[in-house]
């Protein structure tokens, strides 16, 4: 099964790939058209102009099938191999230094388009033939001899803004994708942080975040804060009597509540089933009892609303101030606790 998080970023490369996809299409269409138009007029139907229409259509034709069948990566396959291993090295067969950006623009499109495994390869391969196609072009220079020097010059300054133009748009995208990957990361990560740290039903800390923080808090100089424990009274009976669903409810609106009564003063988390914990910073008992009452009336008046019942909570305080460990201040809080409950429950014991 695939993860919300995997989905979104094949999505994030989905849309890269249709970019990438159709900036090759739309350079490699206007190049070529321009390379096909410019030779006929200078050369007529000469070789180049003859490669330069045959790009043109194979372009066209990959592009149209890319985007119609959805095969977008298999035609970019198809295209950049036959821009990189035939027409460019051909070009600069022909014309000489002039085409030499287009050599460049071939290995940038092998490293973009090649299918990763066998990308790198294929750019050693391009650069054997390159190399060797520079070589031949030196002994038996080809049509750049017949082109007058404006000729030249304009050619250079066609291949230049073709090549930067393509050059720009695949280095942008390829920036942009990173800076998006980026911020999904950082989400991600803070997703899961966030999820690490709660309880997954009532969205309060959950006992591992409880235990590094009393471990914090034990460590500061100086400590003295509290504790209570909270468990629900006949809680088993609730679920019985109103369903499971209901009992989580009242999980889910005990959480709440506690949410809001703790805000600014220190952190509740769930302990156990219907069991949580406050941490108090300030071992204030005043502050403790009033925020106690505070939750005791809102769970009692929620209850009440939904299902004419009462339901309550009993407690066990422990100020923490020595060097107790926390096992011991578990045990403390929860004798406590338990002496609430045989003291007819529904009491939190200080
Ligand atoms: P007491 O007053 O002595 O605390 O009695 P009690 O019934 O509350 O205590 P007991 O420990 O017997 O029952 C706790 C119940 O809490 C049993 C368990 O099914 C229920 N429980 C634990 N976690 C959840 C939960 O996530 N959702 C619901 N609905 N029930 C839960
Ligand atoms: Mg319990
Ligand atoms: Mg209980």
């Amino acid at each position: 099964m695939r993860s919300d998080t995997q989905i979104n970023e094949d999505e994030i490369n989905a849309k890269l790939q249709i970019k990438l996809f159709w900036a090759m299409v739309i350079t490699g269409c206007v190049a070529n058209m321009v390379g096909f138009l410019s030779n006929l007029a200078l050369f007529g139907l000469s070789i180049p102009t003859v490669v330069c229409g045959a790009c043109e259509i194979m372009i066209i034709v990959c592009g149209g099938i890319g985007i119609r069948l959805r095969k977008t990566k298999s035609a970019a396959t198809v295209m950049v191999l036959v821009l990189a291993l035939v027409e460019f090295p051909f070009l600069f067969y022909a014309y000489g230094a002039t085409m030499g950006v287009y050599l460049v623009l071939g290995i940038i499109g092998l490293a973009v388009y090649f299918p990763r495994p066998y990308h790198v390869p294929a750019i050693i391969i391009t650069i054997v033939l390159d190399i060797v196609v520079v070589a031949l072009s030196y002994f038996h220079s080809g049509a750049i001899k017949k082109m007058s020097i404006e000729n030249q010059a304009g050619t250079m300054l066609c291949s230049y803004i073709i090549v930067a133009a393509a050059a720009a748009v695949i280095i942008c995208n390829l920036i942009n994708q990173y800076a998006l990957q980026q911020q999904h990361i950082v989400s991600v990560s803070q997703e899961l942080e966030y999820a690490a740290h709660r309880d997954a039903l009532t969205g309060v800390y959950n006992r591992r975040y409880l235990i590094n923080t009393l471990n914090e808090w034990m460590n500061k100089e100086n400590h003295h804060f509290m504790a209570v424990l909270i468990d629900i009274d006949d809680f088993k009976k609730i679920n019985d009597t109103y369903g499971h669903l209901y009992g989580d409810e009242i999980l889910v609106e005990l959480a709440r509540l506690m949410k809001e009564g703790i805000e600014g003063k220190g952190i509740v988390a769930r302990y156990g089933g219907e069991e949580f914990m406050f941490l108090f910073e300030k071992p204030d008992r005043q502050m403790a009892f009033e925020t106690l009452e505070r939750v005791k009336d809102g769970i009692g008046e929620y209850s009440r609303k939904t299902k004419q019942i009462t339901v309550t909570f009993s407690g066990g305080v422990e100020e923490y101030w020595t060097d107790a460990r926390i096992d011991e201040l578990f045990r403390n809080a929860d004798r406590k606790l338990y002496q609430a409950k045989s003291n007819g429950k529904n009491q939190v014991i200080f």
